[in-house]
């Protein structure tokens, strides 16, 4: 099937030859038509299955079809949870519309409101944000959102992870009843049904998300290791088997600087991304990764999410998440589009209960492999694991790995602003408070 036949207009099949795609995947094939018929939509898509384009495309060609007689009024909303991905959604935007005449900004916190003022007054037809800076805006009275025609939750999950349920509702007030409603997310919790209930009105249901599969394509391997050799070996293994591109995952952003240093130290390029980093440093970051520059990006799971790297050779789990769904995010970013990936884990004695979690998730045990020269030292006991958690947040108890819902929330290792303490949950209940 051609991006032809699913009833899209001249500009945007030209934009989508000049991104170089030939077919069009299978939630665009399956997405597009009818969004372009104007219907609702529950939908069920990773990163890497390339929906972006697929609400981004039949958007385009909707609101470049019923343009108003006067003024540039923001007409489609597209919520994302990270700055990251808002960065990115506005960016395929702009890919996708080249040849249409039609302005889009992505509005996010941790960088100054005052252009992104100046760029709502000049006039804005498709706004990506996240909720909480799109709140500020409303609170200041600097966006109007009366007249939005298309609202797109994407990764609608992470959102409610995140603790953004609030924020949403109160978007969800400032937008005309009347209105088209896109949701997308990766799992299907009872909170987002919740939500897709009280949003979509006769939806179209399409599903591509694979159910943590875990990917066949991704080679995954767990080495025991002593917690004091990690680096060693991790230095070792990049540097011993020439990995050029290795995204490495740590728990804490105090652990993913550390890391980066400690790898420099050895020789090897790396970069830290992570939530206290500038808008500017992460970028950077990403684009030096990209561009082969850094060979080591080291990342903490809350950045690493909406990053567009995937299909990359090497993942390794420094330190296991807390969270057993988390590891499937991150050996997503390997094996992607039928390549094939490895994903490696260093498992030391504290994290035997996290990596029980992990197997007990994907249904089965994971191939260990011990290194010659790396054997664990069975004299070492374990130790608890700190959880992240600024102001005195307990660990786990006994290490065990927490459900999603109970432990993402106070997750505030990576608030989605920098300079904010105490992360996403406690800013929604300043804000809460604030207003009340
Ligand atoms: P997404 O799932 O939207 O994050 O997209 C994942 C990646 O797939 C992006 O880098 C897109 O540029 C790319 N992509 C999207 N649609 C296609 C397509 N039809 N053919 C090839 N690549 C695509």
């Amino acid at each position: 099937m051609s991006f032809e036949s699913l009833g899209l207009q001249a500009e945007l099949l030209r934009a989508v030859a000049d991104a170089g795609y030939d077919d069009p995947t299978p939630v665009q094939r399956l997405a597009i038509p009818p969004i372009l018929a104007g219907r609702d939509m529950l939908a069920g898509a990773q990163t890497g299955t390339g929906k972006t384009a697929g609400f981004t495309l039949p958007l385009l060609q909707r609101l470049g079809a019923n343009r108003p007689a006067n003024g540039r009024p923001v007409r489609a909303l597209v919520l994302t949870p990270t700055r990251e991905l808002a960065a990115q959604v506005q960016d395929s935007v702009v890919t996708y519309g080249r040849h249409l005449s039609m302005k889009s900004l992505a509005l996010f916190g941790g960088v100054s409101i005052n252009p992104q003022i100046s760029a709502l007054r000049r006039g804005v037809d498709i706004l990506v944000a996240t909720p909480g800076r799109l709140l500020d805006h409303a609170q200041q009275g600097t966006v109007d959102l009366s007249r939005v025609e298309i609202l797109v939750l994407d990764e609608a999950d992470r959102m409610l992870d995140m603790g953004f349920i609030r924020d949403i509702r109160r978007v969800l007030k400032l937008l005309p009843a009347k209105r088209q409603n896109l949701l997308f997310s990766a799992t299907f919790s009872a909170e987002i049904r919740g939500l897709a209930d009280g949003l979509l009105e006769n939806p179209e249901r399409i599903d591509v998300a694979p159910r943590n599969t875990a990917a066949e394509l991704i080679d995954q391997k767990v080495h025991p290791v002593d917690r004091a050799r990690k680096r060693e070996l991790l230095s070792w293994l990049i540097g011993g088997q020439d990995w050029r591109q290795v995204l490495v995952f740590t728990r804490t952003k105090h652990g993913a600087n550390r890391l980066a240093e400690q790898l420099e130290r050895d020789g090897l390029s790396a970069a830290a991304i992570h939530g206290n980093k500038s808008q500017g440093a992460r970028t950077r970051a990403l684009a030096d990764f990209k561009a082969g520059k850094v060979r080591v990006l080291v990342a903490t799971d809350i950045a690493a999410r909406g990053l567009d790297i995937d299909q990359l050779p090497h993942v390794v789990n420094y330190e296991l998440p807390h969270v057993a769904e988390d590891y499937v995010h991150r050996i997503g970013r390997t094996g992607r589009a039928g390549r094939e990936g490895q994903a490696i884990s260093l498992v030391c004695v504290d994290e035997h209960d996290l990596l029980r979690g992990i197997e007990k998730l994907l249904g089965r045990k994971l191939p260990s492999e011990t290194l010659p020269g790396f054997e664990p030292d069975p004299r070492v006991r374990a130790e608890p694991i700190e959880n992240g958690r600024r102001g005195g947040g307990k660990p786990p108890r006994g290490g065990s790995n927490p459900p999603r819902a109970a432990s993402a929330r106070p997750r505030a290792g990576d608030s989605a602003r920098p300079g904010h303490r105490g992360g996403q949950a406690a800013r929604s209940r300043r804000r809460a408070g604030a207003r009340a």
